[in-house]
């Protein structure tokens, strides 16, 4: 991480955790959150803070923002239920744009430069990018992470917004996750009605297949990997553990492997003698056995074979994740496959447990042979320093607005998403901080309402925060 990044963090956090506490309008909040507001008013109030007149200032154009985001939740709502009620299933393409359309347009009003990036050369309908440029370069840099399409195809029986009760509504892809998406816009919406926006450089990349990538990814992710090599800071807007009080700063990334075992084709009788060896059923064996016995229980990694096929002939159909196998009793099999998955929490992990994978694969019994593949994947996003910093600035605007603390998702519970493509090119992320819910890719999938409100104010101040930043771009020390 650039040194400048640890100053900027380190400073903010200073200074943030009284800021939003000290003034935010009384009028509109229910009496929990002015209890809770009252009682972390008291605990911030600290002699230095309150006689900081920069601290004052941000105070109050904190308050505004957040009141700015409440005056506009009808607005939010209802644009929450026109893009939930289009279908938008990862391969009908014309529904895809047709959301990105509405979110396009809103973004255009806020100043910000579209583009819509094609996706016919990777088999999906494509990205939203959209750009908005500071006259100040040393501003940090920020990519806003959404996706357009849900799992719900065009024929599902799931399809409509509907209200459950006053603060449940259900929905296809409301969490995961057009709720974020709304919750980005209805915050970047704040600031620029505030006149913030200004001074801020942020990209928004909203994919179209973040459900089912298009393949090859070097194509189907370029569009995400170009912004996180030109960004600073990551936010993801996803639905995380679908709790309010956690976000996501680290995922465990996720790779295909495939194994292919040839072994000597000889009557069974003969198995075991010296000119033809195990066959590639016993190869097979050996190998699983083996990664399980050096491998599970390691650090974070997991790992699982999916499917095995194997006898005298195979036939394995990739599109369809199906396969069948011709093999009699008392005949060796020639030949044997199995394809699985592998997830890691860092590149280390998942480079160490690949090359022992290799090993083990090398080292055949007689009159056999292994080839293991891995394909390209997700990547892990590691919880790096920065990452748990961004949390902890986060958490802290979370608590000044008189909302909970927000800690970290265990990684066990966060598959791989976007914004694993970003880790490593970005100095810090930070993703879950969506709408929330439950029932994510179910037919059950509900949306807590009331996490509309609180997540764009957070997102608008958290944003707003990063953006005070004079340190990016250059070192501190300079
Ligand atoms: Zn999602």
């Amino acid at each position: 991480m650039k040194l400048s990044t640890i100053y900027l963090i380190v400073s903010l956090l200073l200074t943030a955790s009284n800021a939003l506490a000290l003034d935010v309008p009384t009028a509109s909040s229910t009496t929990q959150e002015t209890v809770n507001r009252t009682t972390q008013q008291t605990a911030n109030r600290t002699t230095q803070q309150t006689a900081n007149r920069t601290t004052q200032q941000t105070t109050s154009i904190e308050a505004k923002i957040a009141d700015q985001v409440k005056s506009h939740s009808e607005r939010a709502l209802s644009t929450l239920q026109k893009v939930v009620n289009i279908n938008s299933g990862t391969m009908n393409f014309k529904g895809v744009e047709m959301v990105a359309n509405i979110f396009r347009s809103q973004l255009e009003g806020l100043g910000f430069e579209t583009q819509w990036v094609d996706g016919s050369h990777f088999n999906r309908a494509g990205h939203l990018l959209a750009t908005h440029t500071s006259q100040s370069p040393n501003k940090p840099k920020l990519l806003l992470i959404g996706h357009l399409d849900t799992v719900f195809a065009k024929d599902d029986s799931f399809q409509k917004f509907e209200r459950i009760d006053s603060t449940h509504i259900a929905g296809p892809g409301i969490t995961d996750m057009k709720g974020g998406d709304v919750i980005m816009i209805e915050a970047l919406s704040a600031l620029q009605s505030l006149g913030l926006l200004d001074d801020m450089n942020i990209k928004v990349v909203m994919t179209g297949d973040e459900e089912l990538s298009g393949k090859p990814l070097s194509a189907s992710k370029k569009a995400l990997i170009d912004a996180a090599n030109w960004a600073d800071i990551a936010l993801g807007f996803e639905d995380g553990d679908s709790n309010i009080n956690t976000a996501v700063i680290a995922r465990r990334g996720s790779v295909g492997w495939s194994l292919n075992v040839v072994g000597k084709p000889a009557h069974s009788s003969q198995i075991f003698q010296p000119d033809v060896g195990y066959g590639a059923a016993f190869e097979t064996a050996r190998i699983l056995n083996e990664f399980r016995e050096q491998l599970a229980g390691v650090g974070d990694l997991t790992f699982n074979p999916g499917m095995i096929i194997a006898g005298t002939t195979i036939n394995h159909n990739v599109a369809n994740a199906t396969g069948d196998a011709f093999g009699k009793d008392n005949v060796i099999a020639r030949t044997a496959k199995v394809t699985g998955g592998i997830r890691a929490l860092s590149l280390e992990e998942l480079n160490n447990a690949k090359s022992i994978m290799q090993d083990i694969a090398a080292d055949n019994l007689a009159h056999t042979s292994a080839t293991l593949n891995f394909d390209e994947g997700y990547p892990p996003m590691s919880p790096t320093f920065g990452n748990k910093l961004l949390l902890e600035l986060y958490s802290d605007v979370s608590e000044s607005l008189g909302y909970n603390k927000v800690i970290a998702v265990n990684p066990r519970n966060a598959g791989a998403a976007d914004i694993s493509f970003t880790a490593g090119l970005v100095e810090m992320s930070l993703d879950g901080l969506g709408l929330m819910g439950s029932g994510g890719h179910t037919n059950d999938e509900v949306a807590d309402i009331t996490s509309l409100l609180k997540n764009t104010q957070k997102a608008a101040i958290l944003i707003y925060r990063l953006s005070k930043s004079k340190h990016f771009g250059q070192s501190p020390l300079a």
